[in-house]
């Protein structure tokens, strides 16, 4: 094998309550990589559609997470990546991490696979650290994994994969405006009311303890962001009303996707998803915000061969 096409999903991080530690994987939203492998030592990105990004292998995270790869098995091997997004970059959705991921995936298939899946996230988190500055785990995780992953520790690396209720769905809607990583980084504070952080690792525990039981009631109490969402969703136009308007309609939760400006909701099934889906938009066609709107079943398989 010399070549393979390989699909990289978008992801949801932070999941109201899972700041930095929890994500989850879609299944109707993602890219597509073709990764050779080359007699040229070292990794090029010889083609990117969709979006305007950086083809400089150390400019690239893709590149970046390939090159952490192949340090790691010392490896003299050449690789030619192709990237086609179909993720706008900064849309929070995990654009960055789904190249890192197939990028990663891809290269490890064409040697023959030295590595597990699992132990392909530090090195796709490599990668991230161009896009973010800081190593983090909690898009490529689940886009490499599938499903909803915790990253427990990301020094050292340790990732846990919860099971997923059958019929939940998520419906994610992309106002199309740009916010700035360091705006978004700015609203934050840096200490929290131990009120407050009681509250959200309640939280917490409980939508993971809802995950494995199937316990949709549970899943929609713990669905809550008491520290992040006050401070962030002021940067998304008409967030309170698309919140309100889901939860109307019957979503289980609704919040914001990574660091937004995607607004996401989950749902038991795709009818109440369809109806969210569809109040959602009207919204944005009232305050006059272009936008694109996924519906998607959750992705269990994570990163794949296609
Ligand atoms: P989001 O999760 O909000 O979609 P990202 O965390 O993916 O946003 O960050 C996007 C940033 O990463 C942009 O500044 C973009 O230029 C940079 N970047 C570098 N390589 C890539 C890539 N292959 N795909 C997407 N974004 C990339």
């Amino acid at each position: 094998m010399t070549e393979v096409r390989v699909f990289c999903p978008a992801t949801i991080a932070n999941v109201s309550c899972g700041f930095d530690v929890l994500g989850l994987c879609l299944d109707a939203v993602g890219d597509e990589m073709i990764i050779r492998k080359v007699d040229t030592p070292g990794v090029t990105i010889t083609k990117i559609t969709g979006q305007h990004l950086p083809l400089e292998t150390d400019k690239n995270v893709a590149g970046v997470a390939a090159l952490a790869l192949l340090n790691a098995v010392q490896s003299n091997d050449g690789f030619e990546i192709e990237i086609h997004k179909k993720i706008k970059a900064g849309s929070g959705i995990g654009s960055s991490a789904a190249s890192a991921a197939g990028a990663v995936f891809g290269i490890n298939e064409l040697l023959d696979n030295p590595f597990t899946k699992k132990e392909l996230i530090a090195f796709a988190a490599e990668g991230e650290k161009i896009a973010s500055g800081v190593v983090h785990a909690d898009n490529v995780a689940p886009a490499l994994l599938g499903g909803f992953t915790l990253v427990r520790s990301c020094q050292p690396l340790d990732v846990v994969s919860i099971p997923v209720p059958d019929e939940l769905v998520a419906v994610v809607i992309h106002p199309q405006i740009e916010i700035r990583t360091q705006d978004a980084r700015a609203v934050l504070k840096s200490t929290i009311p131990l009120k407050k952080a009681i509250t959200q690792w309640g939280n917490l525990g409980a939508l993971v303890a809802a995950l494995y039981s199937n316990d949709y009631e549970l899943l929609s109490r713990s669905l809550h962001d008491e520290i992040i969402e006050p401070h962030r969703s002021v940067l998304i136009p008409g967030f309170d009303a698309i919140k309100k308007a889901s939860l109307q309609e019957g979503a289980l939760g609704c919040g914001i996707s990574g660091s937004g400006p995607s607004v996401f909701a989950l749902t038991r099934g795709e009818q109440t998803a369809k109806k969210v889906a569809m109040r959602m938009a009207a919204i944005y066609q009232e305050f006059d915000v272009a936008h694109d709107i996924h519906i998607s079943p959750i992705n269990t398989k994570g990163t794949i061969l296609i």
